[in-house]
């Protein structure tokens, strides 16, 4: 669609959205390459964002640097004063952002207002967490006193994807601010847009600088992680950036945090509720939020063989009853995938399952949706081997594999038989088989009976090749800071 065709609601939505840079509490153009953001529903332009440049990075680390001092003196009450109310202002305009997030990312509408919700709530969270960057005393002596403080770690950066714009762009910048440190988010080239209004609602909460929005792809990621002024990059992307991201911190040696991808196991047993977990298992999947283009989407099935045609029959009816539409509409039960590689992707998996033999038990072309648009209907591949691709690589996306195991140590060999371990969910009414699969299987997070949902202050996060560090909790906050050891002498 031509460039000066707009969307409809983006008049509303996207035009007030500054496009560039946000550097020293300002927005500013001129730099780099320019990309046209499109809907991906519909293939419509929505706005022209710039890639920042170097000079860009220099000048908002700089001004960072500046603002973090005064930012880390005024105490954790001012601090936490300060992220409330951005977390106000973000609540008085979860309608517009949850609207540009829909036009940019193709999430429904239902789901970016969640997201928006959620933000605000993590940032109120960590808002109420300042004066936990807390220390230690240590035994001594009579004369001598020994204490750890933490403090916080100067300008640190937040690298996100395009899957949850509004939500990341709000919640990732929240833990480090708690914690005292100045922060540089870059969202991802795909869906910058409601990461710019996001600054523009907020910036001038906080000192000139202290939050810096820089657009743009792989080399200002990369500039980042080089940035000798950036002291910790925290990523949530894929698993072979966050290699990049480890790589090219590696020479500046910053402390990174990864949250990375997964190819999540949900585990239906014998003596499970077998309505429930198929109900689990579609949940799971984050259809009606991203499309299923969520980390923690459970998007492999291990079911006892008992139940196998059972769970294959219902999941596959309730895939095919998902009402795929314009994310912007209410009543849309499930957008389109964010990018054309995603989409292209996704697709490619597609095929070469079929190719493989898997049998397609749901999914197919979408229908009553705009073809220029990246609609993929809920996939449900069945009779597939365990070491088929479709069943060990994440797709990212509404696709998912159900395998039959009979043996539950044949079944803990695939679950755990990935470099990945994010999430992973059980069904059973068998307290002791719970408690024994939440020891064996190598998740960060373990659901039993329960799927897909994130608690506040719960650790989120992943073991092996998912990720470092653990998020939406204390530890969070604590990871974008630095303990120091003071030993104090009486000379009395
Ligand atoms: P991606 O890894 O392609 O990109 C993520 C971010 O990293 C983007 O902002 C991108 O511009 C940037 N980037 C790319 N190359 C870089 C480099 N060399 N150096 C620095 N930055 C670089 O991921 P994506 O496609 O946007 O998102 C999908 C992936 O994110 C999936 O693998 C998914 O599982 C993962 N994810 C993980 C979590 C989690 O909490 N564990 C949450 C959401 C998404």
């Amino acid at each position: 669609m031509p460039e000066d065709q707009p969307h409809s609601p983006v008049v509303d939505a996207v035009s007030r959205v500054p496009l560039g840079q946000f550097v020293a509490g300002a927005f500013r153009t001129g730099g780099g390459a320019v990309r046209a953001v499109r809907c991906p529903s519909d293939g419509s332009f929505l706005a022209h964002v710039e890639d920042a440049v170097a000079s860009d990075l220099d000048e908002a680390v700089a001004a960072a640097s500046a603002a973090q001092r005064a930012w880390a003196d005024m105490g954790p009450v001012a601090r936490g004063v300060a992220l409330k109310s951005a977390a106000a202002r973000i609540r008085d305009s979860a309608e517009e952002l949850a609207l540009i997030d829909a036009l940019d990312s193709g999430n429904p509408l239902q789901g970016m207002r969640f997201d928006i919700g959620l933000g605000a709530t993590l940032m109120e969270y960590f808002a109420g967490l300042t004066a936990e960057a807390k220390g230690e005393t240590i035994p001594q002596p009579g004369n001598k006193l020994t204490f750890v403080t933490r403090e916080p770690m100067g300008v640190v950066a937040r690298i996100v994807p395009f899957n949850h714009p509004a939500l990341f762009a709000i919640a990732k910048l929240a833990a480090p601010l708690a914690a005292g440190n100045a922060v540089i988010l870059k969202p991802s080239e795909e869906t910058p847009l409601s990461a710019l209004r996001v600054a523009d609602l907020i910036g001038d909460l906080f000192p000139k600088g202290l939050i810096a929005v820089l657009t743009g792809g792989a080399d200002i990621g990369a500039a980042i992680c080089a940035h000798p002024g950036i002291a910790a990059v925290g990523l949530i992307g894929s698993v072979p950036t966050g290699r990049a991201v480890m790589r090219g911190s590696a020479e500046t040696l910053k402390q990174t945090q990864l949250e990375l991808g997964g190819k999540n196991a949900l585990v239906i047993c014998e003596d499970a509720d077998v309505g429930r977990a198929i109900a689990g298992a579609v949940k799971g999947m984050n259809l009606g939020w991203t499309a299923g283009q969520s980390c923690g989407s459970t998007s492999r099935v291990l079911v006892h063989e008992s139940h196998y045609d059972t769970v294959v029959a219902g999941i596959a009816a309730a895939f095919d009853a998902v009402r795929l539409g314009r994310p912007e509409e209410e009543g849309t039960e499930m957008g389109c995938l964010s990018t054309e590689a995603q989409y292209r992707k996704v697709q490619g998996f597609i095929g070469r399952a079929q190719q493989a033999g898997a049998r397609m038990a749901a999914g197919g072309p979408p229908e009553g949706v705009p073809a220029e648009g990246f609609f993929v209907r809920p996939t449900l591949f069945c009779d597939v081997a365990a070491d088929a691709e479709i069943a060990r690589e994440e797709v990212f996306g509404p696709v998912l594999t159900v395998l039959p195991w009979r043996d539950e140590a044949e079944m803990l060999d695939i679950v755990n038989g990935l470099d990945v371990g994010l999430t992973a969910s059980v069904w059973t009414r068998d307290l002791d088989g719970a408690m024994r699969l939440t020891r064996r299987i190598e998740a960060g997070y373990v659901w039993v009976n329960d799927t897909s949902d994130h608690y506040l202050g719960a650790p989120f996060g992943g073991v092996k090749q998912s990720g470092i560090g653990r998020e939406e909790c204390l530890g969070e906050m604590l990871a974008y800071t630095e303990t120091k050891t003071v030993t104090i002498v009486s000379q009395a």
